[in-house]
């Protein structure tokens, strides 16, 4: 039986934690680490990001810190990961009020002290700069017990060990505990873990690689709201024989398989709240083939013994690299090809990069099939269809019909084309939608008001006034920065010294995450850093797609500057 979270000895505010963030069961890295960290254990962790390690080491370490003041630092080899850490272990510490700083180059030496001199509980940094910081006084690791190496490798690689070692010196060996994270186990890693770790639980993630070479994994970008269209046009011209159609949730499976089944394609669900006879029903007729679509979550398909697929479509893209795996996994298998096919919505480009990470295999970006190509394959099969029936020669029960309307008066091609028309009523049952180009808003000249700042305040201010003030409940900007009610501010390690403009910012963040330029308000731009606020219903597309973002072909990832920057 797998573990649920609640057996891993996490206290009630972090269960809340992990409940709230919708993770389900933990991951086999946080299974086993987990509990070790809360023991007191060191651990070395073999696993790849994707694999839910940050919350492995993150749940553990915040749970035992006991007193105010710096008690654990996390060493992460690049800028881009240290921030994305220090986010995760804020929002994993959120119940706990947990302050946590990410420090790295390129960002101010000032900030960063005058934040230390505040009191922070958690330091991420890239080894390089809290190296730095050390020297200059400005951080001390005295009082620190609790040390994560994520990626460990990776700081091999880039030639780090020397100041991780210096760092780790910093602390004091007798009270440390200390995790370390690798994909690899070079040599050198295992030193460093004999040198600096007190016997270690050596935990493995077999790595589930992906032997799939046979499976053609391809993606398709689209609207959420033309998803189901898309679907639809997939089904329509992909030589599909029993296909595994995957749903986050539970309602979203059964509310797919419905609205499939409402649209001409046959499709049935199974998910945990259909009764188990109903699921051995369902899964019965698919594998005799006589039911083709199959709609399913993750956690139903994982405990049931379902046959190879010629088709596995992610109509919802796993939250998780092993879930990706998971999913393809059911086809090409047996040394038969297999095709695996994953829908995303613009913002969701940044995580689909994630899964390649965590696969180290590229997945292709295909186009959707137009509107002809689906009549084309329509006139194709009835075609051939049709054909066959001749050939076959087992018509002759129509000749009686046929006789007697040309008695009537009518010739062969009339009946024949008519008789067509009718049999190919069945296909008007399937609807085909517009689908419009995901890419297509971008800023064009007639676009400008769109874009500018001018019209985003306009638009914000309108909207919050009528809706706070009925009930009277208007909120004032709330600081220097100007974040406004119903906006988020957003972080990114970007700024002025890097050439950025407010023009950049808004084209970049509303290009990216698919949402209206008018959805960005207030933008401050400092020598290293930026703010910028985000419409709520938007933030969640700005992270995920700038997760690795771009502004002016830069690579940066924005975050919430709530808790780690402000
Ligand atoms: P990581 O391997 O730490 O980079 O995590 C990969 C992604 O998985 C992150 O987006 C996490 O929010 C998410 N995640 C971590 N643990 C779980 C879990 N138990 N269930 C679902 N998602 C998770």
């Amino acid at each position: 039986m797998n573990p649920t979270f609640d057996d891993l000895g996490l206290i009630p505010e972090l269960l809340q934690t992990v409940a709230d963030l919708g993770y389900a069961t933990p991951t086999p890295i946080q299974a086993e680490a987990i509990p070790a960290l809360l023991a007191g254990h060191d651990v070395m962790g073999q696993a790849q990001t994707g694999t839910g390690k940050t919350a492995a080491f993150t749940l553990p370490l915040i749970q035992r810190l006991d007193t105010d003041g710096l008690q654990m630092l996390v060493l992460a080899p690049t800028r881009e990961l240290a921030i994305q850490t220090s986010q995760a272990v804020y929002r994993y510490g959120t119940q706990l009020g947990l302050r946590v700083l990410p420090v790295y180059g390129g960002q101010s030496y000032t900030r960063q002290t005058r934040r230390l001199e505040k009191g922070v509980n958690v330091v991420v940094g890239t080894p390089g700069r809290t190296l730095d910081l050390i020297r200059q006084r400005a951080l001390d690791l005295s009082a620190v017990r609790f040390v994560a190496l994520d990626e460990a490798d990776e700081m091999l690689k880039m030639g780090f060990i020397e100041d991780v070692e210096a760092i780790l010196k910093a602390t004091d060996a007798g009270t440390r505990q200390t995790a370390l994270f690798t994909a690899t186990l070079p040599n050198e890693i295992q030193r460093l873990a004999r040198a600096y770790m007190r016997d270690p639980q050596v935990i493995s993630i077999e790595s589930e690689a992906v032997t799939v070479d046979n499976v053609f994994q391809r993606y398709y970008v689209v609207r959420d709201n033309d998803k189901v269209a898309a679907l639809c046009r997939l089904l329509e011209v992909e030589e599909l024989h029993n296909t595994l159609i995957f749903t986050r949730t539970k309602a979203g499976a059964a509310r797919l398989a419905e609205t499939l089944y409402g649209r001409g394609y046959p499709a049935d669900a199974i998910h945990g709240d259909r009764p188990q006879i109903e699921r051995e029903r369902i899964l019965r007729l698919f594998r005799a083939g006589t039911l083709k679509l199959l709609v399913a979550t993750d956690v139903v398909a994982r405990g049931v013994d379902i046959p190879d697929v010629s088709h596995v479509i992610n109509f919802d893209i796993p939250q998780l690299g092993i879930e990706y795996v998971h999913r393809i996994g059911r086809t090409g298998r047996a040394g038969r090809s297999g095709d695996a096919i994953t829908l995303i919505s613009p913002r969701q480009r940044g995580h689909l990069r994630r899964i390649e990470d965590y696969t180290r295999q590229p997945i292709t970006k295909a186009k959707l099939p137009t509107r002809d190509d689906v009549l084309q394959r329509r006139d194709d099969h009835f075609r051939t269809t049709l054909i066959d029936q001749i050939e076959a020669r087992e018509s002759e029960a129509g000749y009686a019909i046929l006789d007697e309307l040309e008695a009537m008066g009518y010739l062969p091609n009339q009946i024949a084309a008519a008789a067509i028309k009718l049999l190919r009523a069945e296909e008007t049952d399937r609807p085909l939608e517009d689908i419009r180009d995901a890419q297509e808003r971008k800023p064009g000249k007639n676009g400008r008001d769109k874009w500018s700042r001018n019209g985003d305040r306009n638009g914000n201010s309108h909207g919050k006034n009528g809706k706070h003030g009925k009930n009277g409940k208007k909120r004032s900007r709330r600081d220097r920065t100007g974040q406004e009610a119903g906006m988020v501010r957003l972080y990114m390690d970007l700024g002025r010294s890097n050439g950025v403009r407010p023009g950049d910012i808004v084209y970049g963040v509303a290009s990216q995450a698919d949402i209206p330029g008018d959805s960005i308000g207030a933008i401050t731009i400092r020598d290293h850093e930026t703010y910028l606020d985000v419409r709520d219903e938007h933030v969640d597309a700005v992270l995920s797609a700038m997760q690795r973002g771009r502004i002016r072909g830069q690579v940066t990832t924005l975050i919430r500057a709530e808790g780690v920057f402000e």
